[in-house]
């Protein structure tokens, strides 16, 4: 199913809603279109483009600087599907201080790991162990959870999640 990028007036990221919901929102002039997949959508009646990319015609208020929620899709997007302790493809995701432990599910404190490294930690902590993390898990950066929700960002997004490169 494709997905579409939602902007705010202020052509702020927003949020990824399916396309079908992006159509709706194009056809009751609550947005309008910016890029479309090339497909169209087709109803009894009309005809629509498939939305892409979509700006609010009113600008939305957004109450604070959004963090994305820790999920496992996102810790892998994060670490880039290395295990952070060894370097190879990661399948799992270990908490750096065991939650048996007292470690907390946060971006701080979750990393993606191979089996084998998850199996070979358990439950200790990691200076118990001779295991060193490659790099300091941090939450990530704004825009990831973009990259959630969609696995692969479409080139033509980008200029809308980097807007310092439309100037370029
Ligand atoms: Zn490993």
């Amino acid at each position: 199913m494709s997905r579409a990028l939602v902007l705010n007036a202020t052509y702020e990221p927003l949020c990824v809603v399916p396309s079908r919901r992006a159509a709706v929102l194009v056809l009751g002039h609550k947005a309008d279109i910016l890029h479309d997949t090339g497909d169209a959508l087709h109803s009894e009646h009309l005809t629509l483009a498939v939305p892409s990319v979509i700006r609010l015609r009113h600008f939305v208020k957004v109450p604070y600087r959004r963090r994305a929620p820790l999920n496992r899709r996102g810790v892998f997007a994060r670490d880039d599907h290395c295990c952070q302790y060894c370097g190879h493809a990661a399948e799992s995701i270990d908490h750096v201080v065991p939650r048996s432990r007292g470690g907390e599910h946060t971006w701080e404190n979750v990393v993606a790991a191979c089996r084998p490294c998850n199996v070979r930690k358990r439950d200790r902590l990691l200076h118990e162990t001779t295991m060193v993390l490659r790099r300091h898990p941090d939450a990530p950066r704004e825009m990831t959870w973009v990259v959630v929700a969609v696995g692969t960002v479409p080139q033509h997004w980008q200029p809308y999640l980097h807007p310092a490169t439309l100037s370029a």
